[in-house]
């Protein structure tokens, strides 16, 4: 692969930060996006804005053939198995909230979810929301010292309350990557069904929905090279079809009067209002960026990363790396002794190297650990071994200062 053509894609990498170049490794929080994904947002503005399925007119016609085409993309990316089973949303959030408000809504007092201890709130938040109309149990999968699920104690947990297991596929705090096939596997066996929270493994792992078998997958464009505010949620058809609307508005109606409505078809059932139709059809220029760079060159780049940054910070005195799982995407969580992740942070970032710090959104994992937050350092398909090699003398040199 050749990184230096690909950097050039990304202006963004080109700028400094107090006065140094910068060094990004958020790209657990936010990928940064090619120029050819900003020239299409800019031209749909400039040439096709009008809204989708709406008007008969032509430009209101090429902008919903944009969003379509995007649908049938996004479908054969993650190998679902028709476009009706794609439904956009503003993110993996939204894709979950919709999934725990909808689905969610058959639960009862006593009935259980299944969900693990790594993650992420918006895999946590919409399924206790659910308590307002129902006395949901949540049971907790633990994972062992590597960050790794125990899946026996996973299968133990099933019973004849357990309504939903809802678990993601890569740890945004450990990078551990779940084994989603075979827990989506014991799930069905109790006839439970599946929801997977993909926004961490989209943007690294083919994603083949079919072959996991799960019944919700949920992701997030943001993370994969592609604008802000789309987010998809693939949905076994069976189940979206049963499943009543999220919200009510446009699009998503057939007929109203005042007394009754009846609702679109599949997916638009799921898509009540304006959506994000220009991000949604320059969200196609990422998938067409990832595919031609390819899923398995990137993430051979990234594991290459992983392999070379890891003893070198294991090196370094008191710093301890949460999550060693034996699957692991080039997400590095970490602490140096009792040093605050934030002031290690905030140094890291006046030597332009920008990572994340804090709860990263995993309060429940941060108290497993018994820590406030973590420094964390997560690579993409632009970064380098210089830049990991500038992180490690970044770190070096903060520490200099804090110790
Ligand atoms: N799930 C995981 C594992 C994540 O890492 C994130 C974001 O970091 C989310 C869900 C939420 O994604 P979004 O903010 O794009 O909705």
């Amino acid at each position: 692969m050749q990184i230096e053509k690909i950097r050039e894609e990304f202006p963004i990498l080109a700028r400094e930060v107090h006065g140094k170049p910068l060094i990004y490794l958020d790209n657990t929080a936010t990928s940064q996006t090619p120029r050819e994904v900003v020239d299409e947002i800019v031209r749909l503005y400039e040439h096709t804005k009008a809204n989708v399925h709406r008007g008969v007119h032509r430009l209101s016609q090429e902008a919903t053939d944009l969003q379509e085409t995007t649908r049938r993309r996004v479908q054969s990316f993650i190998n679902a198995s028709s476009p009706e089973e794609i439904i956009f949303t503003r993110g993996t959030t939204e894709a979950i909230n919709l999934v725990a408000a909808s689905f969610g809504s058959r639960f009862r007092d006593g009935d259980e979810i299944i969900l693990t201890i790594m993650e992420h709130h918006a895999n946590i938040v919409p399924w206790q929301l659910l308590r307002r109309h129902a006395d949901i149990k949540i049971r907790v999968v633990e994972i062992n010292e590597n960050g790794e699920i125990n899946i026996e104690q996973y299968r133990s947990l099933f019973n004849d309350r357990t309504v939903m297991a809802a678990f993601c596929h890569v740890s945004n705090v450990l990078g551990t990557i779940n084994p989603v096939k075979e827990m989506t596997a014991i799930a069905h066996s109790h006839g439970v069904p599946v929801l997977v929270d993909g926004a961490q493994a989209s943007p690294h792992i083919k994603i083949d929905v079919q072959d996991i078998d799960c019944d919700f997958y949920a992701f997030s464009s943001h993370k994969m090279y592609g604008p802000t505010g789309v987010g998809v949620l693939y949905g076994r058809r069976r189940l979206l079809e049963e499943m009543p609307p999220y919200q009510g508005g446009g699009e998503m109606i057939k007929h109203v009067t005042f007394e009754h409505t009846t609702f679109a078809d599949l997916p638009f059932k799921f898509e009540a209002g304006t959506p994000d139709f220009i991000d949604i059809a320059a969200f196609s220029k990422a998938l067409d960026f990832i595919e031609r760079v390819g899923l398995e060159a990137i993430e051979a780049h990234e594991e290459e990363l992983l392999q070379y940054i890891t003893p070198k910070l294991e090196a370094i005195e008191g710093l301890r790396i949460y999550g060693t799982a034996h699957d692991k995407s080039a997400v590095i969580s970490f602490n140096v002794g009792d040093i605050h992740n934030y002031d290690l942070g905030m140094l890291l970032d006046q030597l332009g190297v920008a990572v994340r710090t804090g709860h990263h959104c995993a309060q429940p994992l941060m108290a497993h650990f018994g820590v406030p937050g973590m420094v964390r350092a997560s690579f993409a398909v632009y970064n380098t071994r210089e830049e990991a090699d500038a992180l490690i003398s970044a770190i070096n040199r903060s520490l200099q200062i804090l110790r």
